[in-house]
């Protein structure tokens, strides 16, 4: 058998092992796909220290616009600034609830805080109770738990009881572990380096 010949032999042969191979990863995925047939809201957490919470949660909330659905996004902290995702959604039809009460890392009037992080919190509640909202944001609700700003046992009692097909995404650091613990899907963002580490101011666009 000539040099050219054995080429193509073991060429073939890499051929129908690889297709067996794929036959076979394609066939456990079919039947873990017929497998999941429950179709039902779920509870999405992106927690972690790495960046690109938020703008998965932002990113979700387009995704879900983009096919049609209601979708309406409550933010906990940035009140100050306007991300851009904020500008681009509401032009979508996407509400935004945002906790702008004179609330910054540095402020040292704690009732003040609680009382904006409790107003948004009750609009937050009746989107938790609103049948109509098939997709819900609540980006940076994770501090607001660990400040004991909004209690956790109602944080948990309105995600529970929200309407069956609703969506829910929960962005923040530190998620407290029984909303980890009743999430759907939990995924935790790593920081390996980030820009701001080397002195890279935050950049609009990128950062907000
Ligand atoms: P993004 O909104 O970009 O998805 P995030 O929601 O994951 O970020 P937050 O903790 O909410 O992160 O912080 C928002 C801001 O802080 C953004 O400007 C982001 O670039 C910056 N940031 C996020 N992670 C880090 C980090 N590990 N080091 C420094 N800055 C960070
Ligand atoms: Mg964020």
């Amino acid at each position: 058998m000539t040099d050219k010949n054995i080429d193509k032999k073991v060429a073939e042969r890499k051929s129908t092992q690889h297709k067996a191979r794929m036959q076979s990863v394609k066939s456990k995925v079919d039947l873990r796909i017929d497998d999941a047939q429950e179709e039902r809201g779920i509870l999405i957490v992106i927690t972690g220290n790495g960046k690109g919470k938020s703008t998965s949660g932002f990113g979700t909330i387009a995704r879900a616009v983009g096919h049609g659905l209601t979708a309406a996004v409550v933010q906990y902290i940035k009140g100050t600034w306007t991300c851009g995702e904020r500008t681009l959604l509401e032009n979508a039809g996407v509400s935004f609830d945002v906790m702008a009460t004179g609330f910054t890392w540095n402020t040292q009037d704690k009732s003040l805080d609680i009382a904006a992080a409790q107003k948004v919190w009750q609009k937050n509640k009746a989107l938790l109770n609103d049948p109509s909202i098939d997709v819900l944001l609540l980006d940076e609700l994770t501090y607001m738990v660990a400040y004991k700003y909004i209690d956790l046992d109602e944080v948990i009692t309105a995600l529970k009881s929200r309407p069956k097909d609703q969506h829910v995404i929960i962005t923040g650091r530190g998620c407290h572990r029984d909303i980890i613990a009743l999430a759907d899907t939990v995924s935790e963002v790593q920081s390996i380096k980030h820009a701001f580490d080397n002195g890279i101011k935050a950049q609009q666009g990128i950062d907000w």
